[in-house]
């Protein structure tokens, strides 16, 4: 079986490992989490780095850093992770949805003024698969509205809009660093931030709430979502090598397009003019005139020895927020279609040509075949 992803760790992340172990730093103190932070800030041109123990952690505390009160609204898209839905909700906020769009599947952003009311604090943009969101409508809202945005950068490091990195553009952006990710950290993350303010309540949420004058003494609740040493290890090799990984990872993408370009009941990633894409997971949309949806050519690709990930299912259709009273009877067409009959293909940065070459033709095999099943498709 072909994975669908797979981390590139090489002799620099062992050797950077085996230091902590040698020196026996392997909590979160230690000079690799600062250099980290210093190096991955650095990178997104952001002032501050506070590195945590996932992405998801990095949106809890984010949104943390807002203050919210009860009942204030957040927009984001529907088609998501839970992790950014559930951030908003356990700080006593309100997710409000916008559709996909058609072409890179982020988030509609000519959807979000409508959406803004009294309510509203902050658009929480993510960018998708490795594209980038439209900023800088995004960015007018907010200066409009006096919103904040929360960028939501997980899978897009070194993606870039207009010129400017992804992740450098919001007010605060969150990072994760799971295996699956351009960086990785195995399990991590990191929040990042201009604001002097943002930084020290996300340090102090990322510790317990611990403070600086007084030991065992608490003025608010936080959390432990203390990244180690040794994870920050890996990250800063990783970043080292970070150019290498995001053109490993454009190289597959335009090796995939190359391929597959001429199947026409597919739709392939796009790059706007706007944007660099650093294609983190290659995603495909199935034609609803085939007759066939993610699920059953996920499973026609598996037997080809391929394997796949469904595309996300957007939070207006779970259970859990249908529970709270959330997003009942909202309708979210792109996202809906997004979710029936998108996956992605095996993205791994170890990935070799023989092996895209390999997934090309079970895409092509098994979309023949299911024509000769179906005559008249
Ligand atoms: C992976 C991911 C997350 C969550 O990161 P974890 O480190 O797995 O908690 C959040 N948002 C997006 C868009 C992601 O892709």
């Amino acid at each position: 079986m072909i994975p669908v992803s797979e981390p590139l760790l090489g002799r620099k992340e062992a050797e950077y490992v085996a230091e902590c172990i040698r020196t026996g730093w392997i909590s979160s103190a230690g000079r690799f989490v600062d250099e980290f932070e210093r190096a991955w800030a650095d990178y997104c041109g952001m002032k501050h780095g506070v590195a945590v123990s996932s992405g998801t952690a990095a949106l809890q505390v984010a949104v943390g850093c807002l203050d919210l009160e009860p009942g204030d609204e957040v927009i984001m898209p529907t088609f998501t992770i839970i992790s950014c839905a559930m951030a908003v909700v356990e700080m006593g906020g309100v997710p409000v949805l916008v559709d996909s769009d058609e072409r890179t599947w982020c988030m509609d952003v000519g959807q979000v003024e409508d959406k803004i009311t009294p309510r509203t604090r902050a658009i929480m943009v993510v960018h998708m698969y490795g594209h980038p969101v439209d900023m800088d409508p995004m960015l007018d809202l907010a200066d409009k509205h006096g919103l904040a945005i929360i960028e939501d950068a997980a899978q897009v490091h070194g993606a870039e809009y207009t010129g400017r990195k992804c992740g450098g553009l919001g007010e605060i952006s969150t990072f994760s660093f799971y295996s699956n990710k351009i960086i990785t950290t195995g399990e991590g993350g990191m929040l990042l931030t201009n604001d002097d303010i943002h930084a020290e309540k996300a340090r102090c949420l990322r510790n317990l709430c611990f403070i600086q004058e007084r030991r065992f003494f608490h003025k608010r609740l936080g959390y432990n979502f203390r990244l180690t040493n040794m994870q920050a290890a890996v990250g800063l090799a990783q970043v080292q090598r970070v150019e290498e990984l995001v053109a490993r990872k454009r190289s597959i993408g335009a090796a995939y397009t190359e391929r597959l370009c001429d199947i026409k009941v597919l739709q392939l990633p796009v790059e706007e003019p706007w944007a660099k894409n650093v294609y983190w997971m290659y995603g495909l949309v199935l034609d609803e005139s085939t007759g066939l949806d993610a699920v059953a050519f996920a499973e026609r690709l598996a037997e080809r020895g391929v394997m796949t990930r469904p595309f996300f299912l957007g939070m207006h259709e779970q259970p859990v927020f249908h529970d709270m009273g959330l997003f009942k009877g909202e309708v979210y067409p792109i996202a809906e279609r997004l979710a029936r009959q998108g996956l992605y293909l095996p993205s791994g940065l170890p990935l070799t040509e023989e092996q895209i070459d390999t997934v090309c033709q079970a895409v092509r095999d098994s979309l023949a075949a299911w024509r000769v099943a179906r005559p008249g498709r």
